[in-house]
C-alpha cells in the first residue's frame, strides 16, 4: 500500500459535522495501510467572504496583505481536521503552505508553485502522522512572503504533492459524484464520467468545468499522476483523470466528452481598428504588459470603404476594468475609435476527442443552438474542441439543448448534488 494525497474542498468541511465525517474518511484510509497525505481547503465560503471583508475596508485590497488574509481560512480547517482526527485516536499533524515546502514565485494572489520540498511531511508521514497541508498557498522564493494560488488552487496543492511524494493516485473529493458530461448543477440529467483522458479534461477545466482546475491538471499531465475525482459524502467510485485508463476502468467510446460553460468572462470590442500589419499586435501588447491572459479572438472583415475593422476578444470580467484602462492608454499609438465593453456574455463549449474523427460534430452542435433559439456571437475551435459566446441569459438552456442533442442525458439516475453553493 502506498502513499496517497486526498484533497477536501470547502464544502466537504462546511461545518464541525463535515469536518468529523471527513476525519473517519481519512482514518479509514490510514486503516487500510495507506500513508495518507491531506490536503484541505477553507470552510464552506470562507474564502469569499474573507474577500468580501476585504474590500470593505480597502476597494483595492493590497495582493501581499489578501494573501495573509485568505491563507488563514485554510489554517482554520487544517487545525481543526487535525484535531478530529487525534480525538478518533490516530496521529495527526497540520501544516501551512510554508511549512509543507510548497515555494512559489511572488505574484500576490495568482502564484505559480516552483518548487516543492515535503520534507517535513516526509518526517512527519515517517513518524506515523497524517499529514494535514492547508491548500491553496505557499511561500515566495525571493522574499518568503506568504502567497496564494488563485481561487480554486487547493486542486493544485494536492496534484504538486502528489508529484513530489511521488504518491500513487491523487484524491480529490468534492461535493459531486465525479467529473460529469455537463454540470449536474445546470443539467440534472448529467451523466458521471467513469474515465477522462487527461486532454479532454484539460479542455473542459480550459472550458469553464469547474470540478477540477486548469493549473491542476496541467501539473498532473506533466508528472503523470492519476487523479480521481470522487465525492466525500457518497463513497462511490468516481471518476479517473489519467492518460491511460487502468484496470477496470471503463472507457465508452464516445465522440463527445462533456459540454462546457463559462460565465465568468467578458467581451470587448476594439472598434474601427485600421487594417494594417501591426495593428492587432499592438492591440495585444498592450493588454499583455498588462499581464492579463484573454481567451478567444475574433477579427472582422473591414469595410472596403473606410478600411477599418472591429477586432473582438474575451477575457475574465475581473480583468475588464485593467484591460480597458490598458487599452485607453494606448490609444493615440493604436489608433482606433471606441471600446465597447459587454459583461452579459456566457460560453458553450462542446469536448471530445472524437470530434477529430467525426464529421457533423459542429453541424449538430449549430443545429442544436438553432434549435433552442440561442444566437452565437463568437466562435473558436481547437482539434477537439468548438465553443460558442451568447447570451449570458441562454447559457443554461443551450447547455441543456447540447446536452441532449449528442445524446449524452443518462436515462437511469439523475445527479446528485451533495453539498457547497457552487459559488
Ligand atoms: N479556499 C480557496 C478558494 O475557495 C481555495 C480552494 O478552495 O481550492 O478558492
Ligand atoms: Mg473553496
Amino acid at each position: 500500500m502506498g502513499l496517497v494525497v486526498q484533497k477536501y474542498g470547502g464544502s466537504s468541511v462546511a461545518d464541525a459535522e463535515g469536518i468529523k465525517r471527513v476525519a473517519k474518511r481519512i482514518v479509514d484510509a490510514k486503516k487500510n495501510g495507506h500513508q495518507v497525505v491531506v490536503v484541505v481547503s477553507a470552510m464552506g465560503d470562507t474564502t469569499d467572504e474573507l474577500t468580501d471583508l476585504a474590500e470593505q475596508v480597502s476597494p483595492i485590497p493590497a495582493g501581499r496583505e489578501l494573501d495573509m488574509l485568505l491563507t488563514s481560512g485554510e489554517r482554520i480547517s487544517m487545525a481543526l481536521l487535525a484535531m478530529a482526527i487525534k480525538s478518533l485516536g490516530h496521529e495527526a499533524q497540520s501544516f501551512t503552505g510554508s511549512q509543507a515546502g510548497v515555494i512559489t514565485d511572488s505574484v500576490h494572489n495568482k502564484a505559480r508553485i516552483i518548487d516543492v520540498t515535503p520534507g517535513r511531511i516526509r518526517t512527519a508521514l515517517d513518524e506515523g502522522n497524517i499529514a494535514i497541508v492547508a491548500g491553496f498557498q505557499g511561500v515566495s522564493q525571493d522574499k518568503k512572503d506568504i502567497t496564494t494560488l488563485g481561487r480554486g488552487g487547493s486542486d493544485t496543492t494536492a496534484v504538486a504533492l502528489a508529484a513530489a511524494l511521488d504518491a500513487e493516485v491523487c484524491e480529490i473529493y468534492t461535493d459531486v459524484d465525479g467529473v460529469f458530461t455537463a454540470d449536474p448543477r445546470v443539467v440534472p440529467k448529467a451523466q458521471k464520467i467513469d474515465w477522462i483522458s487527461i486532454e479532454d479534461m484539460l479542455e473542459l477545466a480550459a472550458s469553464g468545468s469547474k470540478v477540477l482546475l486548469h493549473r491542476c491538471v496541467e501539473y498532473a499531465r506533466r508528472y503523470n499522476i492519476p487523479i480521481h475525482v470522487r465525492s466525500s459524502f457518497s463513497g462511490l467510485r468516481g471518476t479517473w483523470v489519467s492518460n491511460e485508463p487502468q484496470g477496470d476502468q471503463q472507457v465508452e467510446h464516445a465522440i463527445i466528452s462533456g459540454v462546457a460553460h463559462d460565465v465568468s468572462e467578458a467581451k470587448i470590442t476594439v472598434v474601427g481598428v485600421p487594417d494594417k500589419p501591426g495593428e492587432a499586435a499592438a492591440i495585444f501588447r498592450s493588454i499583455a504588459n498588462a499581464e492579463i491572459n484573454i481567451d478567444m479572438v475574433v477579427q472582422n472583415v473591414s469595410a472596403a470603404s473606410t478600411g477599418l475593422t472591429d477586432i473582438s476578444f474575451t477575457l475574465p470580467k475581473t480583468e475588464g476594468r485593467k484591460a480597458i484602462d490598458a487599452l485607453e492608454r494606448a490609444k493615440g499609438t493604436i489608433g482606433f475609435d471606441s471600446l465597447r465593453y459587454d459583461d452579459q456574455i456566457g460560453k458553450i463549449s462542446l469536448v471530445g476527442a472524437g470530434m477529430k474523427t467525426n464529421p457533423g460534430v459542429t453541424a449538430g452542435f449549430f443545429e442544436a443552438l438553432s434549435d433552442a433559439g440561442v444566437n452565437i456571437e463568437l466562435i473558436s475551435t481547437s482539434e477537439i474542441r468548438i465553443s460558442v459566446v451568447t447570451r449570458a441569459d441562454d447559457v443554461n438552456e443551450a447547455v441543456r439543448a447540447v446536452h441532449t442533442a449528442f445524446g449524452l442525458d443518462t436515462e437511469t439516475d439523475e445527479a446528485v448534488v451533495y453539498g457547497g453553493t457552487g459559488r
